[in-house]
């Protein structure tokens, strides 16, 4: 009897045990499944937009009709949307708030607030970098994702983020960062198109430099004693910054114009200018080289009596800060959904863009994915061609799937969340050591 009693007692506990080791699988399984299949089924209308935004080919501070069009799909998703978006007013520029936007869906009580921002600015020669494919890429992702939410904790944020080609020195993502729409953000994806699918962000932080030195005018031939040659100093400032280059880490670019150097041979040059772009992997580099930069120019003054006009420019681009267990985590998904080895790599090449700023702010990934030919450069018409094609939405659908099971991943992991946020912040206090 007693015997008996104890087998029931440790059928029971087996009974209870298989219980919670299904409902585990079925938690951690089921969800992912319901995004997939709920992209699937979303497909041909992202596809749609996508087209429409690919023949709307509006240009940075005006996609007026790209914007509306997606805050109208994602209200349609449950999202919570506000367009107009405010930014400091001496970044708004010909109206660029007005085309972005922040939309906002809320999931099953607190956890990670994920964003995924989209663009959709184009080119002269339409959508040659492929910002349709960001933005339904982007879209589609929410629509998975928004299929879930209901049992998911924590929130999606989408920002729509215009103007990105032109936006570099101050619209764009700076002034939606500085205007604080990316307030309560965790983690944030975001893709671009390409000719190949990689995870690295490779981003220069990025400053400008104007520098005006004022001479004074004289006979080049008859009075030079009593002229002060501004050209000097601006040739000053290229001799030092050329001898500053030698003592920079390989990644430090400086490159320099000179916009005016004098008007007539016979006259001592009286009005000088001259401009330097100074960038770097790491912004406390670009920072510390800019500062360089400058003191180059203070010495074309001091040593030609030039006077310098200098003052800072109201905005640069910083350089992300790069986790490497978050880009890991978007390499595995991309594995995931079936992305071969050989199509996988990383760039050699660097550039800037504004979103190197909201990388330094918040740990971001910008996941890139291949539409055409490797080889095949941005901007191109050869690669605007595969952002309107039929293999380029394919590509796109399979973005849009790594970056929702991503999100989801996240959001459903806070301690992954937190644990990216806390070396996000360690490796930014040793930015440039
Ligand atoms: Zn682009």
């Amino acid at each position: 009897m007693e015997k008996a009693r104890l087998m029931l007692r440790k059928l029971g506990l087996l009974v209870v045990l298989i219980f919670f080791v299904v409902l585990l699988v079925t938690t951690a399984w089921a969800e992912p499944q319901k995004i997939l299949s709920a992209i699937d089924a979303n497909s041909s209308n992202c596809k749609v937009v996508s087209q429409k935004i690919f023949d709307f080919k509006e240009l940075g501070q005006q996609e007026f009709k790209s914007s509306a069009l997606l805050m109208e799909e994602l209200r349609k998703l449950g999202f919570k949307v506000t367009g107009d978006l405010k930014v400091p007013a001496d970044l708004v520029k010909d109206g660029i708030a007005k085309t972005a936007f922040r939309a906002e869906l809320q999931g099953k009580g607190p956890g990670p607030t994920i964003t995924i921002m989209l663009e959709y600015d184009a080119l002269k020669n339409g959508h040659a970098c492929g910002h349709n494919l960001i933005a339904t890429s982007g879209l589609l992702a929410a629509a998975g994702l928004a299929q879930v939410m209901k049992e998911t904790p924590g929130r999606i944020l989408v920002i729509g983020t215009p103007d990105e080609e032109r936006g570099s020195l101050g619209g764009g993502k700076i002034g939606l960062l500085e205007g604080g729409h990316f307030d309560g953000s965790d983690i944030v994806l975001i893709t671009h198109p390409g000719d190949r699918w990689s995870v690295d962000q490779r981003l220069l932080a990025m400053k400008r430099a104007t520098f005006v030195f004022k001479g004074k005018a004289s006979h080049a031939a008859f009075a030079p004693h009593k002229g002060i040659s501004a050209l000097d100093a601006v040739i000053l400032t290229f001799n030092g910054t050329d001898m500053l280059r030698e003592h920079v880490r390989q990644d430090v670019r400086i490159h320099g114009i000179i916009k005016k150097g004098g008007d007539l041979v016979n006259v001592v040059p009286e009005l000088a200018e001259t401009e330097f772009s100074v960038r770097a992997l790491d912004t406390a580099t670009m920072e510390e080289t800019y500062h360089k930069v400058v003191n180059c120019a203070k010495a074309g003054e001091l040593a030609t009596g030039a006077k310098l006009e200098f003052k800072e420019p109201r905005t640069s681009l910083k350089a992300p800060i790069v986790v490497p267990a978050y880009i890991k985590m978007v390499l595995e998904q991309i594995r995931a959904v079936g992305v071969p080895d050989n199509e996988i790599k990383d760039f050699t090449e660097f550039a800037s863009s504004d979103l190197g700023s909201v990388g330094h702010a918040y740990p971001t990934v910008n996941l890139w994915f291949k539409i055409a030919a490797e080889g095949t450069p941005l901007h191109s018409d050869a690669f605007r061609d595969a952002a309107g094609s039929e293999e380029g939405w394919k590509a796109t659908v399979v973005a849009a799937k790594v970056i929702a099971l991503t999100a989801y991943d996240l959001l459903t992991h806070p301690d992954k969340v937190k644990a990216i946020q806390e070396k996000f912040k360690e490796l930014k206090a040793k930015e440039g050591k």
